[in-house]
């Protein structure tokens, strides 16, 4: 094996997002060579159109199955301990909070869950039953704003700097010496085969470039389905976010509050060095269908084609998201219901239909690898992710990761485990905006 490690050559189509970054460092920690590494991408790391290019993201445990339990716990322990990953988690707690009688109920399955799981979770997570339980984890909220919450804490919880932890994995794969192809010369056009027609060798990037590689890793995000056929078993949506700009004095009040979450709201995040609060509704996302026709598939068809805001900076966010963040902003900080919204963006993920990530060899084509289906909660597996795209690319996957990612077309990825299918991006009106002359 370290013979191989030592002479394979990989290709990461997306290395310069959350699992493409991620993919390239663990080639270099397992032991590849990294000049037999070559990372293509639209954007240099960190990519503007990653959906991982943001301020923050929510770090907590998910116990929806074994897979998501046992990846967010690794990643967790990487969190606080790897040292490449340790300055950007900010574990300042997180707190999910509910009022409605399903959100509470909600609140305490998952509490209960927590308890079951056996792994000592009781420890760190704690019911806050009133409002005098919330208010001293919390004490920015007033009495009245929270009258007839109830939460549950979660000190294992917190926020990651996303933006930052992607760029520090480029810096390391620069000084590695590793291999880079960004622009034209970085996006993917389709795959390269050998004689027998079904071997991956490489890929043809969109000016015409063919890079050569013994198997290429496919971690495009959103934009995977897009380009090669992954009969529809993920769409891509997209979510939206809005920033508020706080005076130092009011930044100060904020600092080092936890992750605040309500599923029936959305969430928000202590203010950055700056004094900018993102703040995130909670929605189905937004699709936007069209003919297109991806790698590998016979003719054009209806596919959900991503528009990052990278490329299309006047775009914002619909009239709807608008309206959703501010009454978001109402619940958890009504002080500032007046302000300026600002770096109003959508940002594109894709979902499969049981939300699980869609980690597996292309069941036609040798040594192609995807590693997407990200269904929106996967930037916290930044720093392990790689790991396991590694351990696909070697045969040694474990096989409850290799059964919960394998090639399964037929679901209902559209709708996926949310509460209901996306609305269409064609049917929302505000988000598009003529670049001023
Ligand atoms: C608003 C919002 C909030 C979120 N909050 C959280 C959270 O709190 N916690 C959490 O864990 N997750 C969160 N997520 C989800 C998380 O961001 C994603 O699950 C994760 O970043 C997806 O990683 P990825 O590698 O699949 O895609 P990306 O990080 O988007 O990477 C895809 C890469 O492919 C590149 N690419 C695209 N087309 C091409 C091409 N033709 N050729 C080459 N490269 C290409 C892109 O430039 C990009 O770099 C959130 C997402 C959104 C949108």
């Amino acid at each position: 094996m370290a013979h191989l490690r030592v002479s394979t050559k990989v290709i990461v189509v997306g290395g310069g997002g959350t699992m493409g970054s991620s993919t390239a460092l663990h080639l270099i920690r397992s032991g590849y060579t990294p000049s037999n590494i070559t990372v293509l991408d639209v954007y240099p790391i960190p990519s503007l159109q990653s959906a991982g290019h943001d301020l923050n993201k929510i770090m907590g445990i998910r116990l929806r199955n074994g897979p998501d339990l046992q990846l967010s716990l690794e990643s967790l322990d990487m969190w606080k301990n790897d040292e490449l990953f340790k300055p950007f988690f900010h574990n300042v707690g997180m707190i999910d909070c509910s009022s409605s009688e399903e959100g509470i109920e909600n609140l305490r399955r998952k509490y209960q869950s927590l308890i079951e799981a056996g792994i000592g979770l009781e420890k760190t997570n704690v019911w806050l039953e009133n409002e005098d339980e919330i208010l001293a984890r919390a004490p920015h909220f007033t009495r009245e704003q929270i009258k007839g919450w109830k939460g549950l804490f979660s000190s294992d919880g917190g926020w990651l700097a996303a933006a930052k932890a992607i760029n520090a994995i480029g810096e390391f794969l620069k000084g590695q010496g590793v291999n880079f192809g960004f622009g034209g010369a970085g996006s993917f056009k389709r795959p390269l085969f050998a004689a027998d027609g079904t071997t991956c060798n490489g890929v043809e990037t969109l000016d015409g470039k063919r890079y050569y590689a013994d198997k290429v890793v496919l971690a495009a995000g959103a934009w995977s389905p897009t380009l090669v056929d992954l009969e529809d078993q993920c769409v891509s949506k997209a979510w939206v976010f809005a920033h508020i700009q706080l005076t130092s004095r009011e930044a100060a009040e904020y600092k080092n509050v936890p992750v605040v979450y309500d599923a029936e709201y959305g969430f928000f995040f202590e203010p950055n060095e700056h004094g900018v609060i993102k703040v995130c509704d909670e929605f189905p996302g937004f699709s936007r269908f069209k003919q297109h026709q991806p790698y590998g598939a016979a003719s054009p068809k209806m596919i959900s084609v991503p528009r990052s805001h990278a490329k299309n900076t006047t775009d914002t966010y619909p009239d709807a998201s608008e309206a959703t963040i501010r009454k978001a902003i109402a619940r958890f900080m009504p002080r500032f219901t007046d302000k300026v919204l600002f770096n109003r963006t959508m940002c594109w993920c894709t979902d499969t239909a049981d939300a699980n990530l869609l980690i597996c060899e292309h069941p036609k084509w040798k040594n192609f690898i995807l590693a997407t289906g990200d269904s929106g909660h996967s930037f916290k597996l930044l720093p392990n992710i790689g790991k396991h795209v590694v351990e696909l690319l070697e045969g040694s996957l474990s096989q409850n990761l290799a059964d919960a990612w394998k090639w399964r077309p037929g679901g209902d990825a559209l709708k996926s485990r949310r509460g209901a299918p996306p609305k269409d991006l064609a049917d929302m009106s505000g988000w598009k905006h003529d670049a001023k002359l």
